[in-house]
């Protein structure tokens, strides 16, 4: 029997992490991989890190039902700097299973500055997957190097490596934006429903209260109509209900202002000049300028749909064409045409927006 050792923070597990372990076990380097979440890396102590159940938690979620794959607390209960050198001597000594290392190009360009890592080298053998960003020679020249230095072994797993890392979700999900394709499935919707690694969400009872503050009755109405008629959109076209309602219940946000304020605002804003005069394709403008600040909302997509949801434009998102129809078809709206929009939006979108 063939395991691998698969350690690391998985901050959280991503679909990196699952392409390599999926083709050391399809290529038959390992016939077991066990992740093996840190408690706290030597080379991450003090960072912000999510808490060592949770990381275990998602790690579960993402190799669910995947053969040969398994996750050990083992460096979680050790409730200390976790060194791999002292998981393999306790873990690989024991038994007859035939024990390695599994790991992406960047860990084994620095392996010999491991903990160690020397007779780490020496004593057991590497599985290598290679990663973006780590250059296919000085990886080839490490491993000439570590065979003729300390005879180690290693075995490259042939695969396509994935350009995906944990600080590049975590960047995504602090700023509000979607990580979704880097993740695996069950791990996005978790970390989704707990808002985990979002530690600047959108204030949104504050923009509520604003709302009813500054905006008109009428016009509040209006407001929450177009969130309803966003969600009802989302859900049959398949967008995030949450995005629609938040992008919808900013959309009009700042369509209270007079004339002389939305033209002191596109000056200050430096928006082009064809808004002055008009503040009723202004406010959307000024809102994807202003909404960051003001209430945290920071999701590219939001903010693009609040901007365009009077003017439309090319090659527009399904959130940025959902606002844009549920603005022109909340349920109040009356004007010639509408009831086939109405009923087009529901079945092709597109088609929709172009009526
Ligand atoms: P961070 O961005 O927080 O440093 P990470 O994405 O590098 O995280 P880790 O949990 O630190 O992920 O990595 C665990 C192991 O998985 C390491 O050996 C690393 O080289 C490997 N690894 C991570 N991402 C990939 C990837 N996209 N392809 C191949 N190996 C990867």
């Amino acid at each position: 029997m063939k395991i691998a050792l698969f350690g690391g923070s998985f901050d959280p597990i991503h679909k990196g992490h699952l392409a390599l372990a999926e083709a050391a076990l399809a290529g038959g380097a390992a016939d077991r991989i066990l992740f093996m979440p840190t408690f706290i890396s030597p080379f991450k102590i003090g960072a912000d890190c999510l808490d060592g159940e949770t990381r275990l938690r998602l790690i579960r979620l993402a190799t669910e039902g995947r053969e040969g794959m398994e996750v050990s607390d083992f460096e979680l209960r050790q409730q200390d700097v976790s060194y791999t050198f002292d998981t393999l001597e306790a873990l690989g000594a024991s038994g007859d299973a035939e024990w390695s290392l599994l790991m992406g190009a960047d860990s084994f360009l620095s392996l010999e500055k491991w903990y160690r890592g020397e007779e780490i080298l020496r004593r057991w053998a590497i599985v290598l997957g290679d990663r973006p960003g780590s250059p296919a020679e000085a990886v080839s020249e490490a491993m000439e190097r570590y065979r003729s230095a300390y005879g180690t072994r290693v075995t490259r797993v042939e695969y396509e490596p994935l350009d995906v890392s944990s600080t590049e979700i975590r960047r995504r999900l602090k700023a509000g934006e979607d990580a979704e394709a880097l993740l695996p499935p069950p791990v996005a919707a978790y970390l989704k429903e707990h808002a985990l690694y979002r530690t600047e969400q959108a204030d949104l009872e504050r923009l509520k209260q604003d709302l009813r503050s500054e905006l008109s009755e009428k016009r509040l109405r209006h407001v929450f109509r177009v969130a309803e008629e966003a969600k009802k959109l989302s859900r049959r076209h398949g967008a995030d209900e949450q995005k629609a309602e938040l992008a919808a219940l900013c959309h009009d946000r700042y369509r209270c202002l007079d004339g002389a304020a939305s033209d002191k605002l596109v000056r200050e804003l430096a928006l082009d000049a064809r808004y002055l005069g008009n503040r009723n394709l202004a406010h959307g403008k000024i809102a994807a300028c202003l909404l960051p600040a003001a209430y945290g909302v920071r999701d590219e997509d939001v903010l693009n749909a609040v901007s365009y949801h009077t003017t439309g434009r090319e090659k527009m998102s399904l959130l940025e064409k959902i606002i844009y129809l549920a603005d022109a078809i909340e349920p109040e709206r009356v004007y010639p045409g509408i009831r086939r929009i109405r009923s087009t939006a529901y079945k092709d979108i597109d088609k929709a927006c172009y009526l």
